[in-house]
């Protein structure tokens, strides 16, 4: 039986120990089967625990083997797209649902931190770093905004005080969120994963779904096991490939790459980010970055379309820490990794049901540790039969991305180099 191990990274070098998990080898019985240990997977199981429900997570690989155990670990608020956006694509209905929703994932992440006593290193604030006057307006109104929904803890940076927060030249100026902050990836999913345990849940490594028998008593089957539920939650996202071939016209996986440096030390470290909060550039294909808990740059950007993994990763991401902290030039790169998030044409999630019993939520296109958290919750509701908060994501409208399985990368690739473009130049 195929044995997939974590991918070489930072987090997996540091990582929590881990109980090992079983394959499924029986046929087994549960109120909910979940497809993938992931934030959405797993953030689900665990509402569903809380509130009774058997639960049975499935994972093709390890807890956290895909974007929740690889990611730059930014816990940044909203969605991909803003609620202004939204607004013009929905209406005010949805959207004051839908805004109302985009602060509580980072709570979300907060509570169970504290409740399950996950060991993620947990730190407070991230920044949103303006590189031209434009993107310093945007910020502008999207403090107005995210007031707007009540959420307060912002603080606009000019040129001054953005220098006071991240050694870097570029910036004109910034936004501060302190219910933003920076986790260790892995560490929360695997933190999740052992609450999952605590309340009676079963998680399978090393157990893909291959094959959903659909109807009133659906079947999920695994090579070596079945699983019998009254629910499916699909919560495979990037990784899930043909499973439900519904929900792979309308998303395309992409990959982003990641590199670690060596540890740089209490001094440069707090001379880079004395406070400590992590950044994103306000870019379209932006960067970000964050100081990890031994004091390394972790630092990712690039986008590649299709997500074939890049053969040398160092090479495509250091230029780019480099332009933003030229004084790392002598430092070494110890880890360089790549993982996939899933990327739909509005860059909204998709979530839905297929038929009565099969609930999916994937696709939030980059900024999704905060997103797969709520997601998890909204999904236990409708589960219990409270679907206005569900119904308002699965309302979203979704489009097959242009150009069909075959040119949709492409497509993506001309599209993406368009708005990098315009980032260059400023526009
Ligand atoms: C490199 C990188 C950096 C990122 N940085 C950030 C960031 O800093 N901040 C932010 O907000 N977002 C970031 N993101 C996005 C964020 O990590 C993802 O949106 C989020 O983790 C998605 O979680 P998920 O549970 O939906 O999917 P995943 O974490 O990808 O989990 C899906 C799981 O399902 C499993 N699976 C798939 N198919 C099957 C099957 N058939 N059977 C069983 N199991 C299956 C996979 O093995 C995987 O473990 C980043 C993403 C990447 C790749």
């Amino acid at each position: 039986m195929a044995n997939t191990p974590y991918p070489e990274s930072y987090y997996a070098a540091s990582a929590n120990t881990a109980p090992p998990r079983p394959a499924l080898q029986d046929d087994v019985e549960t109120d909910v089967c979940v497809i993938g240990a992931g934030y959405t997977g797993l953030s689900s199981a665990l509402f569903l625990l809380e509130n009774g429900f058997r639960v049975t997570v499935l994972e093709a690989a390890k807890v956290g083997f895909g974007a929740s155990g690889r990611n730059g670990g930014q816990i940044v608020n909203s969605y991909s797209r803003d609620i202004d956006v939204i607004e013009r694509s929905v209406g005010p209905k949805q959207a004051q649902l839908l805004g109302l929703m985009a602060f509580e994932g980072g709570r979300i992440i907060r509570e169970r931190v504290a409740k399950y006593n996950i060991q993620c290193d947990l730190k407070d604030g991230g920044v949103f770093a303006a590189i031209t006057a434009k993107q310093m307006d945007h910020l502008e109104s999207q403090k107005r905004l995210w007031e707007r929904f009540g959420h307060t803890q912002l603080e606009l940076l000019d040129q001054r005080r953005i220098r006071e927060v991240v050694a870097c030249d570029q910036y004109v100026g910034g936004m501060l969120d302190m219910s933003g902050g920076h986790i260790h990836p892995l560490n929360l999913v695997l933190g999740e994963a052992a609450a999952v345990e605590s309340l009676g849940g079963t998680i399978y490594e090393q157990s893909p779904a291959v094959r959903i028998e659909r109807g009133a008593n659906p079947v999920v089957h695994t090579p070596q096991g079945k699983v019998r539920a009254r629910f499916i939650i699909v919560a495979g996202n990037a990784y899930i490939g043909n499973l439900v071939p519904e929900l792979a016209a309308k998303s395309m996986p992409c990959g982003t790459q990641v590199i670690a440096t060596e540890p740089l030390g209490d001094e440069l470290a707090k001379r880079l980010l004395p406070q400590d909060y992590c950044v994103e550039d306000c870019n379209y294909l932006l960067d970000y970055y964050r100081l990890s808990a031994d004091k390394r740059l972790i630092f990712g950007g690039g986008v590649v379309y299709g997500a074939r993994d890049p053969a040398n990763i160092e090479a495509i991401i250091r230029p780019k820490m480099l332009k933003t902290f030229p004084q790392l030039k002598d430092v070494k790169i110890d880890y360089a990794w790549t993982g996939n998030f899933l990327l739909t044409l509005s860059r909204l999630p998709q979530v839905g049901r297929l038929g009565n019993n099969i609930y999916y939520s994937q696709g939030c296109s980059g900024h999704g540790v905060t997103y797969t958290h709520l997601a998890g919750k909204v999904l236990a509701e409708a589960l219990r039969g409270q679907a206005e908060r569900f119904d308002a994501f699965a309302d979203l409208p979704h489009y097959p991305l242009p150009g069909g399985q075959l040119l949709r990368t492409p497509f993506a690739a001309l599209g993406a180099w368009y708005y990098g473009l315009r980032d260059k130049l400023g526009f």
